[in-house]
């Protein structure tokens, strides 16, 4: 299976080219076309299997453009660490799209992340807490949100998130 049978967006194969990606992992070849469809999915792949492109991809073959100024698309991850690889999956992935993203985690002050989210964003890259956080401030807009993904699920979990998590479930629309 190569990329162009995933029938991805030709600005979207450009990326992957120049990225040397020639032919989805595993996790990619089955996750990749249940996402583009719209349809929930769990999916298992150990570190190194390429499982942040395997949700990035359709997810950015969906958002497509950029549109609005309130995110339609939440990732939440447990560490700042993931914060700052997903979004440098991102910046990858996305370089031949217009799609804005913010990311969003505790250790720092908020006044930059706010004034990213103020600007217009598509995607939001967030630690449970601190979306909480600014969402409680009145910074994030939820109406918007069509899709989310729980990145390291089992991880959030093993860390004691789960009372955040449902608190961010409840906010999001249906
Ligand atoms: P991940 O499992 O998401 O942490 O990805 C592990 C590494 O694999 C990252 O450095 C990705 O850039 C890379 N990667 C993801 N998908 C592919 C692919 N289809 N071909 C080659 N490298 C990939």
């Amino acid at each position: 299976m190569t990329f162009n049978d995933l029938q991805l967006l030709r600005n979207i194969q450009q990326a992957l080219a120049e990225e040397g990606y020639e032919v989805p992992t595993p996790i990619q070849q089955q996750a990749i076309p249940i996402i583009k469809e719209g349809i929930d999915l769990v999916g298992c792949a150990q570190t190194g299997t390429g499982k942040t492109a395997a949700y990035l991809l359709p997810l950015l073959q969906t958002l497509k453009y950029a549109q609005g100024n309130e995110a339609r698309c939440l990732i939440l991850v447990p560490t700042k660490e993931l914060v700052v690889q997903v979004e440098r999956s991102l910046a990858v992935l996305a370089t031949y799209t217009d799609l804005r993203w913010v990311a969003l985690f505790g250790g720092i002050g908020p006044k930059a992340q706010i004034e990213k989210l103020q600007s217009g964003v598509d995607l939001i890259v967030a630690t449970p807490g601190r979306f909480l956080e600014l969402y409680s401030k009145g910074e994030i807009a939820v109406k918007k949100i069509k899709h989310i993904v729980l990145d390291e699920c089992d991880r959030m979990m093993d860390m004691g998130f789960w009372p955040q998590l449902r608190e961010v479930q409840e906010k999001l629309p249906q």
